[in-house]
Parts: structure tokens; C-alpha cells; sequence
């Protein structure tokens, strides 16, 4: 495996690889990597004659500097765990490599897709995001590109910034891992103290007991419920819950038939924000 950190290293291997007609497949990552890392990358190497892991931690899409400086780094773990699963490169640029002066993000229109929760709660995000996708797509030329389901909302940006832009990449979305107790994967699970710890699985069992409301009840009464459940929690506060149609994200108030719908969580323990969503 070959870790790179400079663009002109990474184009060089790049131009090889398209010369030789090879194909590529590429999984954006921030480190402090995971199971739920893991399962992207190994379905890349399954799928793809080389695959490319990025770890850079993009400042362009935190809105909290506190939430960027916090970030958990662990560069020497992460590589060894990638190397595990027959990745073939691992690019990890500086932030002055990949923005040289210009730290700042490219304003997107994601046909409204970016307005939504996330986009509500977190100012600019998706900007950075879309910026920092772009760059790896432009400077990696993949086939196909790796996004979890975890970060649903981002998943979907993802695929209307290929197709509104014609690119030719094929966007792979990956399930949810999840630890045995049912707590979504997520690099800042490690930076939550026992107690935040031991509450942090009632997320994933809020959202599965609103799936399971949902079949008898109405959006209402399920997002009342939510707020109420939340009420009783110590080390739990709820920042948004929404159910929302899978396609335009867009908050739904009543069940139709024709529509795919998940229900969709923020949730701060303490300072830690956690986000989950689930498949209704
Ligand atoms: P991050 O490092 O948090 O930016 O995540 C990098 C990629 O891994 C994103 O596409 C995430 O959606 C995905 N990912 C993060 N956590 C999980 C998880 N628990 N299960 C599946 N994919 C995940």
C-alpha cells in the first residue's frame, strides 16, 4: 500500500493507472477509521482494479471550530487498518495541499437538497462537503465512489452533484454499521464519556420504535412522541427529528403510498453531536 500526501504524486499514479485502463474506486474518509470505514473500502477493493482511501479532516465543513479541533486523529492506526483490507493507496493531503491559500468553499445548488436538517443545523456544510468531493473526483478520476448511509442526506448531495454535473462516476451507497449495541459507527463515538456512552444506543432504539409506531400511527403523533421520549433523557438532548422523503429530503407531514420515506436524528450527548437516520 502506498501512502501519499502530495497532489503531484497522487496525479502521477493516477495517470498511469488511466493509461493502463484501469479502474478506479475511491472512498473519502475523515480517519479516526472504523468498521463502518472498513466496509466501504473493502467493497472498493472487491469492485475495483485500485482502490484510493482519502483521510483529511475538511475544515471547509465544520461550522464549529471546537468541533474541527476536537476531531479525533489517529493517522498511524488508520493506516494500518486500511492496509489490512488490500487498499491499494491512501492519499492524506494537508489542508494548505488541497486549499493552498484559499480555505474557503465553493457555493453549490444541490436543487434544495442541501437545505434540508443537516443543512439547517450545520451552516455552509454541504458547501464544504460538495468542494471537497469535487476536488477528490477531479484529482482521483474514480469509477465508482464509496458514500455511507450513515450520512444519508450527504449521500444523496453526492449523487445529484454527479448527475447534475454529467460526471462520469457511479456512486455506491453502503449500509449503516453499527456497534452490537445497535449505536451507529462514528469517529466521534470515541470522544464520549461512559455515561454518554452507555445512552448513546437509545438513539438507534428511538428510531426503530417511530419505525415501528409509524405503521399505526400518524407523522404527528410519531414526532410528538419523539420529543416527548427525549424529554426523559439525562444525557441526551435532541436537536431535530424528521421523517423525510428518501429522494428530495424534504420533511414529510402525512404518508403516501408512492413515496419511499426514513426517519432521520440529531442528537447532542453533551458537546457531540450524533446523527443516525433509519429506513421506514
Ligand atoms: P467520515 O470519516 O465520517 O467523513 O465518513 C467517511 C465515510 O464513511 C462517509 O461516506 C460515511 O457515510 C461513511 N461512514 C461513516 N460511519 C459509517 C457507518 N457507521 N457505517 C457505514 N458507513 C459509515
Amino acid at each position: 500500500m502506498v501512502v501519499v500526501s502530495k497532489i503531484e504524486d497522487l496525479k502521477a499514479i493516477i495517470t498511469s493507472l488511466k493509461s493502463n485502463q484501469k479502474n478506479i474506486g475511491l472512498v473519502p474518509t475523515m480517519g479516526a477509521l472504523h468498521k463502518g470505514h472498513l466496509s466501504l473500502i473493502e467493497k472498493s477493493v472487491q469492485e475495483n482494479d485500485f482502490s484510493i482511501t482519502t483521510i483529511f479532516v475538511n475544515p471547509t465543513q465544520f461550522d464549529k471550530k471546537e468541533d474541527l479541533e476536537n476531531y479525533p486523529s489517529t493517522l498511524e492506526n488508520d493506516l494500518k487498518l486500511v492496509e489490512k483490507t488490500n487498499c491499494d493507496l491512501v492519499f492524506t493531503p494537508s489542508a494548505e495541499e488541497m486549499y493552498q491559500e484559499n480555505l474557503h468553499a465553493e457555493a453549490f445548488y444541490f436543487d434544495g437538497l442541501e437545505n434540508e436538517m443537516e443543512g439547517k443545523h450545520r451552516k455552509n456544510h454541504f458547501d464544504g462537503v460538495g468542494t471537497i468531493v469535487k476536488k477528490f473526483f477531479e484529482l482521483t478520476q474514480p469509477t465508482k465512489a464509496y458514500f455511507g448511509e450513515k450520512d444519508f442526506q450527504q449521500l444523496q448531495i453526492i449523487k445529484k452533484m454527479v448527475s447534475k454535473n454529467q460526471m462520469p462516476i457511479e456512486i455506491i451507497g453502503c449500509p449503516i454499521f453499527r456497534e452490537e449495541d445497535g449505536l451507529a459507527m462514528s469517529s466521534r463515538n470515541a470522544r464520549l464519556n461512559k455515561n454518554q456512552r452507555n445512552s448513546a444506543p437509545f438513539i438507534y432504539e428511538s428510531l426503530q420504535k417511530a419505525s415501528e409506531l409509524l405503521k399505526t400511527s400518524t407523522i404527528e403523533n410519531v414526532n410528538q412522541w419523539m420529543q416527548q421520549t427525549y424529554k426523559e433523557q439525562t444525557e441526551l438532548r435532541l436537536e431535530y427529528f424528521e421523517i423525510a422523503d428518501e429522494a428530495t429530503l424534504q420533511t414529510a407531514t402525512k404518508k403516501e403510498s408512492s413515496k419511499k420515506y426514513r426517519a432521520f436524528i440529531a442528537v447532542f450527548a453533551g458537546t457531540i453531536r450524533l446523527i443516525d437516520n433509519i429506513s421506514l
